[in-house]
C-alpha cells in the first residue's frame, strides 16, 4: 500500500488481490509477463495489458517477462516478433534479459504430459476431431467418454512417444487430459493437450511434429517462469479451473491467475483477424498506416508513448466488458502534445494574398513564441513579405453572421504581423478566386504597441517567397459507427469510413520546417498536432501527418468561429 500512496496511482481489484498475497506470503515478490501470440501487430488492447503489467511490477519492484506464445506453428512470423519488440521497447518498457518463447519449453511440456500419463491423468485418443467434438457434448449436456479413455499407462506412453516421432499422419492421434467428462464447464471434458500437425515453426523448424494447444502450454509456461500474477482477459477466466487442475496434478509452481475486461476503443476493432483483413484486402497501406488502433500506426501517426501509458492509466482496469470512447485517447495525446510541441505555421489549403502597399522586395523577420505552455522552448523568426499565403477556410467572399475572418471590406490580423484589410478578390475566367489584394496597416503591427485597433479575428500564414512545400495526409475515424465489430449480419468492412483518408499536396509550411526530420511534432496553429511521416517523408518531399485535431471536433471549432 505504500507504494501505492508513493506513486500516487489508485488502487484497483488487482493491486487489491495482489497486496493480500503479499500480506498471506503467498507469494514474497511480484513477476508478471506480457504473453503475445506472434500472429500480428499489437494494438492498443495489447497495449493496455503491457502497460498493466510492466506498470505492475514497477509498482511493486517486481519483474516483468516477455513471452511470444508461439505454439502455433504455422500462423507465426518473425516480422511480427520484432514489430512486438519494437513496439514495447517503444512504449517505455523493459523485460530486460527475460525474453522468452513458449517453444522454449516444449522438451519440459512434454515430459510434463509423460508424467500426467504416467499418473493416469492423460491418455492418447484415436478418435477423429468430429467424434471427439461430438462426444464434448454440450454446457446443458454431459460429454461422453471416449472408448480410448481407458487405455493402459503403457499403451499411452508407447503412442505418446511414437506420436512425438513422427510415425502418425495429422490428426491421427492426441493426448488428452483425463479429467472429467460431465463437469460444467467445458474446459474441463477432457480438452486437447497434443495434436499432431507436420509443420514447420519458426523457431523450432522441423524438430517438433507435436505441439502443444494453447490452454496446456500457456499455464505452465508462467509456472516455469516463477510467474507470480498472471493477469489475462475475461475469456480466460473458465480456463482458470483447468490450469489449476494441470499445476496442481503436475505439483509445479502455482500461479494466480487474475482477469480483467478487454480494452475496447470505439469507432474501431481489435481483432487481429480483422485488422489483418484490413491490411490484406488493401483498405488500409499496412499494420501501420496511422488508422489503424496499432501501437506501429499510432507511432507513425505522431503519437507518444506518455499519452497511451497515460490513458491507459487513466481507463483504469474493469471485471466487465465495455467501450472506452476514443475521445478519450485523443484527449490524452493532445493533452500531451500541447505540453510539448512547438508551434508553427502551415497553410493547408493556400489561397494567394498580395499587400498592395507593402513594398516589394521587403522581408521583415517577425517574432513569434514557440510554445505558450513553455517559455523555456523560445522563440523564433518568421519572414514576412508581400505575397502570403493563407488559409482558403479563413476567407468567405459572402460571409455568414459568425465568420469573424476575412472577407471583402474586411479586416483581420495576421498572427505575429499585421492587421490587413480584403481591397478586391481577384478570379480567373471560370469564376475561381485566384488572389486576394489586400492592404496592410503599418501601426499595427504585432507587439509595437503602437495602435489600439482591434479585430475580431486572427489568422495564420506564411510568407509566399518563403514557404515550403508540404503533402499533408488528414485523418479521420476508420469506422464510420461506434461499434463495427458488433453487428453479427452486417460485414464489419461495410462500416468503413471512406473519407478517412484526406491528402492535401499542395500545403504550405513556414520555412522553419524545411529541416524537419522523420517523427518531429508541431503544432500547426489553429489547425492541430502534426507529425513528419517516419516512411514517406524525405528532405525533398516533406510529408506530415495529423495526429490529432486541435478540439474535439470540427463542427465545434466552427461553432466557436475564430477568436
Ligand atoms: P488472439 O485472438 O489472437 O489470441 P489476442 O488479442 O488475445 O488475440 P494475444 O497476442 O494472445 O492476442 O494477446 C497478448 C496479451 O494481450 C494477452 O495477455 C491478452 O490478454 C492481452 N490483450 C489482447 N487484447 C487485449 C485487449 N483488447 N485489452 C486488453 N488486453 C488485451
Ligand atoms: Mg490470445
Amino acid at each position: 500500500m505504500s507504494e501505492d500512496i508513493e506513486n500516487n496511482k489508485p488502487s484497483n481489484f488487482i493491486k487489491e488481490i495482489i497486496d493480500e498475497d503479499l500480506k498471506e506470503k503467498r507469494y514474497t515478490h511480484v513477476h508478471t509477463r506480457f504473453p503475445p501470440e506472434p500472429n500480428g501487430y499489437l494494438h492498443i488492447g495489447h497495449a493496455k495489458s503491457i502497460c498493466l503489467n510492466f506498470g505492475l511490477a514497477e509498482e511493486y519492484g517486481g519483474k516483468t517477462n516477455l513471452r511470444f506464445d508461439d505454439t502455433n506453428p504455422t500462423k507465426e512470423d518473425v516480422e511480427y516478433v520484432e514489430s512486438i519488440k519494437e513496439d514495447i521497447k517503444w512504449l517505455g518498457f523493459d523485460w530486460e534479459d527475460r525474453l522468452f518463447f513458449a517453444s522454449d519449453y516444449f522438451d519440459t511440456l512434454y515430459e510434463y504430459a509423460v508424467k500426467l500419463i504416467k499418473k493416469g491423468k492423460a491418455y492418447v485418443d484415436s478418435s477423429s476431431y468430429e467424434q471427439i467434438k461430438e462426444e464434448r457434448g454440450a454446457p446443458t449436456k454431459p460429454g461422453v467418454e471416449s472408448k480410448y479413455r481407458n487405455r493402459t499407462v503403457e499403451e499411452n506412453l508407447d503412442l505418446f512417444e511414437r506420436m512425438k516421432n513422427g510415425e502418425f499422419g495429422d490428426g491421427e492421434h492426441v493426448l488428452r487430459a483425463k479429467i472429467d467428462m460431465t463437469s460444467p464447464n467445458m474446459n474441463l471434458r477432457d480438452p486437447i493437450m497434443y495434436r499432431i500437425r507436420h509443420a514447420e515453426h519458426h523457431r523450432t523448424g522441423k524438430e517438433w511434429c507435436i505441439y502443444p494447444m494453447y490452454d496446456w502450454a500457456h499455464g505452465q509456461s508462467d509456472s516455469i517462469e516463477g510467474i507470480t500474477h498472471s493477469i489475462c482477459t475475461l475469456e480466460f477466466e473458465n480456463h482458470r479451473p483447468l490450469y489449476d487442475w494441470f499445476v496442481e496434478e503436475l505439483e509445479i509452481h502455482h500461479p494466480r491467475q487474475i482477469e480483467f475486461a478487454r480494452l475496447n476503443l470505439s469507432y474501431t476493432i481489435m481483432s487481429k483477424r480483422k485488422l489483418l483483413q484490413l491490411v490484406e484486402e488493401g483498405h488500409v497501406s499496412g499494420w501501420d498506416d496511422p488508422r489503424m488502433p496499432t501501437i506501429s500506426a499510432f507511432r507513425r501517426r505522431g503519437y507518444t508513448p506518455e499519452s497511451i501509458r497515460n490513458f491507459s492509466d487513466e481507463v483504469g482496469i474493469a471485471k466487465r466488458d465495455n467501450v472506452i470512447d476514443i475521445f478519450r485517447l485523443e484527449y490524452s495525446i493532445r493533452q500531451d502534445l500541447n505540453k510539448r510541441s512547438m508551434r508553427v505555421m502551415g497553410v493547408l489549403n493556400p489561397l494567394k494574398v498580395e499587400l498592395l502597399n507593402y513594398p516589394e522586395g521587403q522581408v521583415e523577420e517577425l517574432d513569434a513564441i514557440n510554445n505558450p505552455e513553455d517559455e523555456s522552448m523560445g522563440k523564433r523568426k518568421v519572414p514576412f513579405s508581400r505575397e502570403l499565403y493563407i488559409d482558403a477556410h479563413d476567407f468567405q467572399e459572402n460571409p455568414h453572421k459568425k465568420f469573424f475572418r476575412l472577407s471583402p471590406g474586411r479586416e483581420v490580423r495576421l498572427r505575429y504581423a499585421y492587421i490587413i484589410k480584403c481591397e478586391e478578390v481577384i478570379k480567373d475566367a471560370d469564376g475561381n478566386i485566384e488572389k486576394l489584394l489586400c492592404t496592410y496597416d503599418i501601426e499595427t503591427k504585432s507587439g509595437s504597441g503602437k495602435s489600439d485597433k482591434k479585430v475580431k479575428g486572427t489568422i495564420h500564414w506564411v510568407s509566399a517567397q518563403h514557404a515550403v512545400n508540404a503533402e499533408v495526409r488528414l485523418y479521420d475515424r476508420l469506422f464510420n459507427v461506434p461499434n463495427p465489430g458488433d453487428d453479427k449480419d452486417v460485414d464489419f468492412k461495410d462500416h468503413i469510413n471512406p473519407n478517412s483518408l484526406e491528402v492535401l499536396t499542395h500545403s504550405l509550411v513556414e520555412p522553419y520546417l524545411k529541416n524537419a526530420k522523420p517523427g518531429d511534432r508541431f503544432q500547426f496553429e489553429r489547425l492541430g498536432y502534426f507529425c513528419v511521416d517516419s516512411k514517406d517523408s524525405s528532405e525533398d518531399h516533406l510529408v506530415f501527418n495529423r495526429t490529432v485535431t486541435l478540439r474535439d471536433s470540427w463542427a465545434k471549432i466552427e461553432k466557436r468561429g475564430n477568436k
